[in-house]
């Protein structure tokens, strides 16, 4: 007990100093010893002020109205762990068709992704106590999806179609296409040069571009935005590659726009795990955070791709033992396990957290981490 104590303040110091009371962001590099085990912490890792100010909504909602009904628009957040423990609390999460059918004195919480237009109209039609909890990085994201649309462009958005994001903020756009990676961005930039089909544009990208989608007039003036979650320096390629292709075909520039709307949270976690990946002297690396999570998939991707070491794609500490590690690997989209994955001797382990990841949910994991080790007063150096 008194160990677990100990453990419990040494995360504490390892966080408070930087622990942005307000933002949810903490910042700063810090290590915590124990025997052969090093823990390295990505400096910015963990909550963002976006996903706190949802989760505080709701918390509020369900003080505030205990005799009302408390829906949620799909997910709240992309972290079952938390939306489980909404749910038991009285927290329900419907479809967004399902706005049709909630009784009229029911609370509606937009999440923190957004929602389609359609859906924010037919609450205010159905006059539904309606709170909002879209982040303000997702607005930018809408706003810029609407001036395109009112400047004359199309809005091409590196995301993914199916994400709650990307659905929400397409749906400010009548006219849109969803890229998900430079692999697709190279099959439009193809046609854009003219070496591609619209019969095989619509086999390819039907669940991706908006009702009635003509490639051959919809992408001739193209204006650019991201999910917020995605990768910065995959975003900035692909921007480049519409940029070229338009330049191809027109010999200049004017039917093209860009507008990066990554967020500050999603780099800032992204800038400190790269670091940290090319600098920390690290083995391997655990990244906390819920698999559908795209900004916890992305920071995965970035230690990878900054350090070469294996990474863990994690839920929760549950998720490991002392020989096995099961983890949603990089390139897979189901989870796989892996035997032997902490090597016996020093071992340096990196740890990061997505942007919808509790404090807590690190801190079981770094418990855990700890266990396996003989050694029973860790130091922090910091
Ligand atoms: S990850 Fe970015 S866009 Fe998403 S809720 Fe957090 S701050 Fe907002």
């Amino acid at each position: 007990m008194k160990t677990e104590l100990l453990q419990k303040d040494i995360l504490k110091k390892a966080t408070r100093r930087e622990w942005l009371e307000e933002s949810g962001v903490r910042m700063g590099f810090h290590e915590i010893h124990k025997g052969d085990l090093t823990l390295r912490l990505a400096g910015v890792w963990g909550f963002c002020y976006g996903v706190l100010y949802a989760i505080e909504a709701v918390d509020r909602a369900l003080n505030d109205f205990k005799d009302r009904k408390i829906y949620v628009l799909g997910d709240l957040i992309h972290n079952p762990h938390v939306n489980e423990q909404l749910q038991k609390r009285g927290a329900r999460f419907i479809n967004l068709e399902e706005i049709e059918t909630v009784e009229p004195d029911a609370v509606v919480v937009v999440p923190a992704f957004g929602t389609r237009r359609d859906i924010f109209k037919k609450i205010r039609e159905r006059r539904l106590l309606q709170i909002d909890t879209t982040c303000p990085e997702v607005r930018t994201v809408e706003e810029e999806v609407t001036r395109f649309q009112e400047e004359g462009f199309t809005a091409v958005i590196h995301g993914k179609f199916e994400h709650q994001e990307s659905i929400a903020t397409s749906s400010f756009a009548e006219r849109y296409l969803i890229i998900r990676n430079k692999d697709e961005a190279g099959w439009i930039c193809e046609f854009i040069r003219g070496r591609k089909s619209p019969a095989d544009f619509k086999t390819r990208f039907s669940r991706a571009a908006s009702n009635g989608f003509d490639p051959e007039v919809d992408l001739k003036r193209v204006g650019m935005a991201n999910q917020t979650t995605m990768l910065m320096n995959e975003s900035l390629e692909i921007f480049d590659m519409f940029r070229q292709a338009i330049l191809a075909r027109d010999g200049h520039t004017e039917n093209f726009r860009a507008m990066k709307t990554i967020c500050s949270a999603t780099q800032d976690r992204q800038d400190a795990v790269a670091r940290l990946s090319k600098d920390g002297g690290i083995d391997l690396l655990i990244d906390v955070g819920g698999h559908a999570s795209s900004n916890t998939r992305n920071l995965a991707i970035t230690a990878h791709q900054n350090g070469g070491m294996p990474v863990y794609h994690i839920e929760s500490a549950a998720a490991f033992s002392r020989s096995a590690m099961t983890f949603l690997p990089i390139d897979s989209s189901t989870v796989d396990t892996r035997y032997g994955w902490l090597p016996e001797g020093p071992v340096s382990v990196g740890l990061t957290a997505g942007a919808s990841t509790p404090h807590s949910e690190l801190e079981l994991v770094i418990q855990k981490l700890l266990g396996f080790y003989a050694v029973s007063s860790p130091s922090l150096v910091g």
